[in-house]
């Protein structure tokens, strides 16, 4: 079984201090790491949920996508994340089946995973990430 579990819930947020004090120091979740990540246009922070994860994306700039997501459809739950082994096998396999992907291969995302997006049309309107930990040459 490739397909493992649920790595993380994406949600995003406008103003990422104030909603980190709320899942930090109200909901009480421990706070892992908070990262920087260009290519994306976004701030990212992450807090442990059991053997799963919260990622806040905060625009960096409105051209940013998460800038865009919250223009058209507000804050909130943005993608659900899937931990896979072998994602360019899984991908082949996939497209196979008949999925679409957003760009032809997994870039390199946040806290040091190779990650790609099914198109929402494949997934009747969910955007789903497969990501997996990036090998040690990679990183
Ligand atoms: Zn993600």
């Amino acid at each position: 079984m490739n397909t493992k579990k649920i790595e993380h819930i994406g949600i995003a947020v406008k103003d990422l201090e104030k909603t980190m004090n709320f899942y930090e120091n109200i909901l009480g979740l421990k706070k892992m790491a908070v990262e920087t990540v260009e290519d994306q246009g976004v701030n990212i922070a992450f807090f442990q949920l059991g053997e799963t994860k919260i990622e806040l994306l905060e625009p960096l700039n409105s051209e940013s996508p998460i800038a865009k997501f919250i223009d058209k459809r507000s804050e909130g739950i943005h993608h659900m994340a899937v931990l896979v082994e072998d994602i360019e096998a899984k991908i082949g396999d996939m497209k196979e089946k008949g999925a679409r992907f957003i760009g032809d291969k997994p870039t390199k995302g946040a806290d040091n995973m190779k990650i790609i997006f099914v198109h929402p049309k494949t997934t009747n309107g969910v955007l789903l990430e497969l990501c997996e930990p990036l090998d040690e040459e990679d990183k």
